[in-house]
């Protein structure tokens, strides 16, 4: 049988691991940051309802510029702009997840010779992202509370000169909210594109979106996912507002058609029922607190977040304390922060089952 190592693999490539969260079938299942809540049953009708519209079209390619699907996500992000501001579909792009959507930015502002800057820990599809488009990944890490400044930033960018930089925020797995001071800060640091990735902002309402420093800033791009708050990672929909001209770059490496008709159907039907869609986060984030109570009064180091997950330290064996709620059909997310595992709020229930777990892990805990 051939092995990888026979092949002619992109020397960047040898010897790195896919990205492998683990997918086994447990009852409690908390580690990839779902919301783990059911979707409204009106919602599944109207959804399928229109994906039985598009079935019918299928015999046909779809937009490619799928303008339907992008005036409602323009909309949407809209609602929670001030004043006067508002987005356009031409500012707007979608892709299938925002990794993908990432993944064409570096594709198109990355790539041999050029950087890619990001403070980490933080979410794991950065360096794998820049290694798939032969982009030098330049990690800077953060200080020991986690929480990114406008000198600290400033600083790094002007060091490392990098052509991409991602704020992630709030930060996968840290938890970390980003202060809108520090993405002006790194903006006029540096000449290179400036992407905030936004993915948890619905859990993290209180604080203003770096959507509202888009006008003037051409090189700021804002992506955001529906996999998280909005309950849809199966349809895999992320999208990203720029400049109209960051959007005609992308265009020229997106593969054509890239959106599928009934992910285009499926989007712009759950966009509709926007308000329904988020319901279930204000419970989520109760439950997040709940568990960083009951972590806090455990003994546990919880550091604050604004997303659906927290970053909790104290752990004498991660690894076997990950090991000892797996074994009781819990799966959560061990990132290897040294001490340190996350844990995602589910349901109530399930949230319970976890508290009363790590209550029980004994001298692994
Ligand atoms: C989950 C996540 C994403 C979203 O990925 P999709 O491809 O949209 O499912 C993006 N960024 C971060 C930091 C995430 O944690």
């Amino acid at each position: 049988m051939t092995s990888l190592s026979d092949l002619p693999l992109r020397a960047n490539l040898v010897g790195k691991q896919p990205y492998g969260a683990p997918q086994d079938p447990v009852p409690v299942s908390l580690n990839v940051n779902e919301n783990t809540h059911p979707l409204p049953e009106a919602v599944v009708a109207d959804i399928a309802a229109s994906l039985a519209e598009a079935v019918r079209g299928v015999n046909r390619y779809p937009d490619r510029d799928f303008l339907e699907l992008r005036a409602a996500l323009a909309g949407y992000l809209g609602q929670e702009l001030p004043g006067e501001l508002r987005l356009t579909a031409e500012q707007v792009w979608a892709a299938n997840g925002s990794n993908e959507v990432l993944q064409q930015v570096l594709q198109a502002f990355g790539g041999p010779g050029r950087t890619l800057l990001s403070f980490t820990p933080t979410y794991s599809m950065y360096p794998l992202l820049a290694d798939g488009t032969d982009t030098g990944w330049i990690p800077v890490p953060r200080p020991d509370d986690y929480v990114l400044t406008p000198d600290l930033v400033t600083a790094a960018l002007r060091e490392h000169r990098p052509d991409i930089v991602i704020l992630c925020g709030p930060n996968n797995p840290t938890g970390t909210s980003l202060d809108l001071g520090v993405v002006q800060a790194a903006y006029e640091a540096f000449d290179g594109i400036l992407l905030v990735d936004e993915a948890y902002h619905e859990f993290d309402a209180a604080r203003a979106s770096a959507t509202t420093l888009l006008p003037g800033r051409p090189r700021l791009l804002v992506s955001r996912t529906m996999s998280k708050a909005f309950a849809f990672a199966g349809v895999r929909l992320g999208y990203l507002a720029a400049d109209p001209a960051v959007i005609d770059a992308l265009r020229l490496v997106r593969l054509p058609y890239h959106l599928s008709a009934l992910t285009q159907a499926a989007a712009t039907a759950a966009i509709r029922h926007s308000g329904e869609m988020l319901a279930t986060v204000a419970d989520i984030r109760a439950q997040r607190d709940r568990l960083a109570a009951a972590l806090t009064e455990l003994g546990y180091l919880v550091h604050p977040s604004g997303a659906n997950f927290l970053l909790v330290g104290g752990f004498a064996d991660p690894a076997a304390a990950f090991e000892a709620l797996r074994a009781r059909g819990i799966l959560i997310r061990n990132l290897g922060v040294p001490g340190h595992l996350r844990l995602t709020a589910g349901t109530e229930t399930e949230t319970t089952i976890l508290i009363d777990a790590i209550a029980d892990l004994g001298s692994v805990g």
